[in-house]
This record gives C-alpha cells, structure tokens and sequence, in this order.
C-alpha cells in the first residue's frame, strides 16, 4: 500500500500584513510539535510581502512547517511591472507555489497555456507547484465535474516531463465550494480526486500517479476535515478562511486526533 504524506496548507489570500503574519506563525509555531510534523506536513501560503517575515521566523527557529506563494509569474525576470518571479520565491527559500488558483483564473484570466508557462517556471527554480483544478456550480450541476477537471489538469501538465510531474501537488477545488461555507461531501471530494490519479496513470505511470498527493479544498473546517480525509484518494487539504485562525487550522492539522 502507498503512503503518502498529507499536505496540509494554508491558503492566507489577501490576508495578515508582515506584523500579523509574524504573530500568526509564532501561534502556529508554539501549538504545533513534532508529533504533528511527523504525520503530516504542514505549510503556510502568506502574501508576497510577508514571506521574507515567515522566511526569518522558519529559518531562525528551524520550525518544521513549510512557506509558499500564492502565484508566480511565468518569466524569470524583466519588465513585467508587479509581477514576482520563481527565481525571487526560492531566494526566500519557498518550497511551494499554488499555480491556477480559481480566484487567479477568475479575476486574472489565467487560462490553461498561462497555468501550464506557471508551472514550467515553478520547476525552472526548483518550486513545487500546488496546482489548483476544479469545476464552477454550472458544469457541476451539469454532472461535468470530472471531465471538466482533467481538461485543466491535462491543459496544466502539457510538456511536464516525469521528473517534474512526479512531485507536483494537485489540488482538487470545487469553485462553488471555496469561501462559500458549502463543502463538497466526502464522496464528491473522492470522485474527482480519483480520477485525477487515474488520468495522472494515463498521462504517466500508476506508480507516479500512486505517489502524488492530491488535496482537496473548499470551505474545510476542524469541523468536516475528518470526513474528508478519510478518503482514499485525498492527501491533505488546501484551507482558506479558516486557516487565518491559528487554533482552527492546528485542529485542521490534527484532523485525526
Ligand atoms: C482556497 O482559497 O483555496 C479555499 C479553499 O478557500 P476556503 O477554505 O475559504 O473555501
């Protein structure tokens, strides 16, 4: 039987400015020990302007959780006015980028060719990619949620060697399920998060696909995260609004107990 590791991470969206963000991981810092880092991974996903802040605490303590972005450009560098590269987030030695967040692809028109160019550059430096799939409340309702979500998934691994792809982590986010309160049940969660191993199977090996951890997200709670988690095919969990309370997300982190 495979094990994976369960990835749970915090997704802090426009959220804590550098002095909250300080705040916020040293409750983490102090809730959290190695009996929770031995069976999961934990990871946090601040703003751009709070990483170097989260970059110092992690390093200085040598906290065992791990810090990403929430996007990075699809260049490494140049006259691209706002944007941040992958050669910038792994200076600040970020181990995870979220690439195709919904909220990305809805206010930003990130498409398929833009989510794919993200990836490559998460790889050129060394990122693992968090990428983000899921279907909106109309092609759910339209019973569509699983080809819909292997289009984007197919679209996002074009030209992905193996090597690469075998450490990617892919997270399954129902749109009508995020910031909405409305979870998606356990058996919708495990549909589609299975048939996202079994196109990873197709697109490369079962062994690779057996190997990567898949997440679900969309309104998780301390509430529903056992349920949840204790699908097959779910490797962990991608929270948004409630990871901003930090005994919240370390009751999230502890979804077995
Ligand atoms: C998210 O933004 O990735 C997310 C899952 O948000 P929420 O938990 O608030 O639904």
């Amino acid at each position: 039987k495979v094990t994976r590791t369960p990835l749970m991470a915090g997704n802090w969206k426009m959220n804590l400015n550098h002095l909250e963000a300080i705040a916020h991981v040293q409750k983490l810092a102090f809730a959290l020990n190695d009996k929770d880092y031995d069976a999961v991974e934990v990871a946090v996903l601040p703003p751009f302007t709070d990483l170097r802040s989260v970059q110092t605490l992690v390093d200085g303590d040598k906290l065992r959780f791990k810090y990403g972005a929430q996007d990075l450009s699809e260049h490494d560098s140049g006259a691209y006015t706002g944007e941040i590269s992958g050669a910038m987030l792994a200076k600040l030695k970020c181990d995870y980028v979220l690439v195709g967040h919904s909220e990305r692809r809805q206010y930003h028109g990130e498409d398929e060719p833009v989510v794919n160019a993200k990836i490559k550059a998460a790889f050129r430096h060394d990122l693992t990619p968090i990428l983000c799939v899921g279907e909106g409340l109309d092609v759910r309702k339209a019973g569509q949620q699983v080809p819909h979500t292997l289009a984007q998934l197919d679209g996002a691994l074009k030209d992905i060697p193996a090597a690469q792809a075998a450490s990617i982590v892919v997270a399954y986010e129902p749109v009508w399920a995020i910031g909405t309160g409305e979870v998606a049940t356990p058996e919708d969660a495990q549909e589609v998060c299975s048939a996202i191993r079994g196109r990873l199977a197709e697109l490369y090996d079962q062994a690779l696909a057996d190997g990567v951890r898949i997440q679900y997200g969309g309104s998780v709670k301390s509430g529903n995260v056992t349920a949840i988690m204790s699908q097959p095919d779910v490797d962990g969990a991608l929270v948004g609004g409630a990871c901003l309370d930090a005994e919240e997300f370390v009751k999230i982190v502890r979804f077995r107990d």
